[in-house]
């Protein structure tokens, strides 16, 4: 295919300064990515901290409501101890009071191991967090700093996404097709440059500089002299030519 080779070489650059801008756009800044991780780690840990301590208050509130009702039930039973007749209904009630005894002092203990368990939480919680402060602030500075430089990266965003579809506009569509192919299937570098690897015999050799696949001296005559779109034939990336310096 004659032709547009220089159009589809602006375009591929185009867009692969775009890729690195969207990623500098989204992502977390080299500069502040240490203390990113550190922050995140350090807040995780206070989460989890949290969370336990929440788990302990929960387990603390059951386990009071269950001896709550278990000494009540107890109440009842004494109360009743008094009115029975019978020697069998003694009994039955007396085991009736041994079991709520044994239920009373389980949750008095799951009661209190919930509740020292809580406080070991909010202690750990309170140290966590004091710690946490300074990086907090120091987080806070950094993250303000990235906020303003995000506009100007937008910025170039935009004007390469712009410079993009104006490039693609001046491409026939058939040409667009094959780029866009190969493109994705390329993992976003839809080019190959082609590259001088040795001479032999007096001949220069050539080599596709993505898979190392010979280069016919005919293709890139086309592909100099008549901008022509020829694809290497290892591994289907359009191939082109940069004078080295
Ligand atoms: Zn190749």
């Amino acid at each position: 295919m004659p032709g547009h080779l220089e159009a589809i070489v602006s375009l591929q650059k185009t867009l692969t300064e775009l890729n690195a801008a969207d990623e500098r756009l989204n992502s977390i800044p080299d500069w502040m990515l240490e203390l990113h991780e550190e922050h995140a780690g350090r807040k995780a840990e206070i989460d989890t901290v949290e969370t336990e301590g929440n788990a302990a208050e929960h387990e603390r509130r059951e386990a009071e409501a269950a001896l709550a009702d278990a000494q009540e039930k107890q109440k009842r039973y004494q109360e009743q101890l008094g009115q029975v007749s019978t020697q069998r209904e003694y009994g039955a009630l007396l085991k009736e009071i041994d079991t709520t005894k044994n239920q009373i002092s389980s949750n008095e203990k799951a009661a209190l191991d919930a509740t020292e368990r809580k406080e070991e939480a909010d202690r750990k919680l309170s140290e966590f967090r004091e710690a946490f402060q300074d990086l907090d602030t120091r987080y806070g500075t950094e993250l303000k700093k990235w906020e303003s430089e995000k506009p100007a990266v937008a910025a170039t965003v935009k004007q390469l996404s712009r410079r993009a579809e104006e490039l693609r506009g001046a491409v026939p569509r058939n040409i667009l097709v094959l780029f866009d192919r190969i493109f994705e299937r390329g993992g976003g570098e839809a080019l190959a440059r082609v590259r001088k690897m040795q001479v032999v015999r007096g001949n220069p050799m050539f080599h596709c500089e993505v898979c190392s696949y010979n280069v016919r001296p005919q293709v890139l005559v086309e592909i100099r002299d008549q901008e022509s779109l020829n694809q290497c034939d290892s591994c289907k990336r359009i191939l082109y030519w940069e004078d080295e310096e």
